[in-house]
């Protein structure tokens, strides 16, 4: 970091400190390579998101965290159920294996103690404002200038170095907030109404995690959100909030890249599943492990970045390619009119079509 005026050449930075960031940044320590995590935010902070945490996800999240740090995920709920409830209908089924309800305060700042535990050196508030290459990279913050064999951008969907042409799609955006509720169910709840859904979830024996995903225009916030949905309006009517909604940057969907100016892309990034395939963690998690393992043989000296960053768009598409386009067709279905999506939902609600079609959401993981 160049602060101080001397330049530490790190084999990896990685720009972002969510799921994908951090578990890039583990994966790559752990192989012993000596590795910069920067994030904008300062960490713990409440972070938009249903925080349904797929099972496909826990035994990965388990050996990230590994002995550094030891919360005690076990306890947070399971969820062994998925309700949902559209057009007056509802119908509930089983989430097998069960995922669980993490809430990203704590989940996030985990991963970053376990990173630090491993070695990575951690820079908090530190937002990333340009990357450039020659030969090697170079990576500003407001403040310092890093250098860099390899750059990981896992700055989540919408960022300074994360920005495409979105110009006439349609946009939506995404609300949270925690809850006081006695007993809540230990299903994520899923409340579907026309311009979008929202998902809840048990936090503990007394709080639920409400996060909602609406188009611009439909409600801006959970409240108009709650008002959208009878059974919802119903249910959050005696709802107290722990802390005030968060909000996020509008979310757009478009087809994953893997690289773009010679940085791999890993986690949202990459590219934005459907939250309510609730996959986007698991797809974080894996595709920033993914990202760090694809760069070793490069900066072992084995094969070119070029090859390194091939290896990678392979092993992507092949794991996660079908679960976006799954996703996709999902939210496809829900624009539907309303009579065929009825029908539909009759057909789907069936249990072996619908643990189908939840299967085929998931990354393929190993
Ligand atoms: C409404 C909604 C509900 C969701 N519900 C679920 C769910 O229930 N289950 C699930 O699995 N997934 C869910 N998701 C998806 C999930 O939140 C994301 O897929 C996941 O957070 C992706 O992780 P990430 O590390 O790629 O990005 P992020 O978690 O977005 O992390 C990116 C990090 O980069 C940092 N950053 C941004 N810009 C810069 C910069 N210039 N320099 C440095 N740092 C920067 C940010 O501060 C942030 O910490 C939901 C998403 C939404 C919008």
């Amino acid at each position: 970091v160049e602060r101080t005026g001397t330049r530490t050449e790190f084999d990896l930075i990685v720009a972002g400190a969510g799921p994908a960031g951090s578990a890039c940044a583990i994966t790559a320590a752990r192989a012993g390579l000596r590795v910069l995590l920067l994030d904008k935010d300062r960490f713990p902070r409440h972070k938009v998101c249903g925080e349904f945490v797929s099972a496909e996800s826990l035994h990965l999240l388990r050996s990230l965290l590994g002995d550094h740090h030891r919360h005690d995920f076990a306890t947070r709920p399971e969820v062994p159920a998925a309700r949902i409830f559209l057009d007056g209908k509802s119908i509930s089924l089983p989430v097998t294996p069960p995922a669980r309800s993490i809430p990203r305060f704590d989940l996030d700042a985990a991963l970053l103690a376990s990173a630090r535990g491993y070695g990575v050196c951690v820079e908090e508030g530190a937002a990333v404002r340009q990357v450039s290459r020659n030969g090697t990279f170079t990576v500003r913050t407001a403040e310092t200038a890093s250098a860099g064999r390899t750059v990981v951008n896992a700055t989540g969907r919408w960022s300074q170095l994360t920005q495409y042409d979105v110009a006439a799609k349609e946009k939506w955006i995404g609300l949270k907030a925690h809850f006081r509720e006695t007993t809540p169910a230990n299903s994520v709840d899923l409340y579907f109404f026309s311009g979008g859904y929202c998902g809840v979830t048990p936090v503990d024996a007394q709080t639920v995690n409400a996060c909602a995903m609406v188009r611009s225009g439909i409600a801006r916030s959970l409240e108009e959100v709650f008002a959208a949905h009878p059974e919802l309006w119903q249910r959050s009517r005696n709802w107290e909030p722990v802390f005030p909604a968060v909000t996020t940057s509008p979310l757009y969907f478009r087809k994953p890249e893997t690289c773009d100016q010679g940085m791999l892309l890993a986690g949202d990034s990459a590219g934005f599943i459907d939250p309510f395939a609730g996959d986007g963690i698991s797809l974080a998690l894996h595709g920033g492990a993914l990202a760090a393992e694809s760069l070793l043989p490069f900066l072992a000296g084995k094969c070119s970045l070029e090859e390194s960053q091939g290896r990678y768009h392979t092993a992507y598409v092949e794991r996660f390619a079908p679960a976006f386009r799954n996703a996709a067709r999902l939210r496809a279905l829900l624009a539907v009119p309303k009579w065929i999506r009825s029908r539909l939902f009759g057909v789907l609600g069936t249990r072996p079509l619908a643990s189908l079609i939840v299967r085929g959401t998931r990354a393929q993981v190993r």
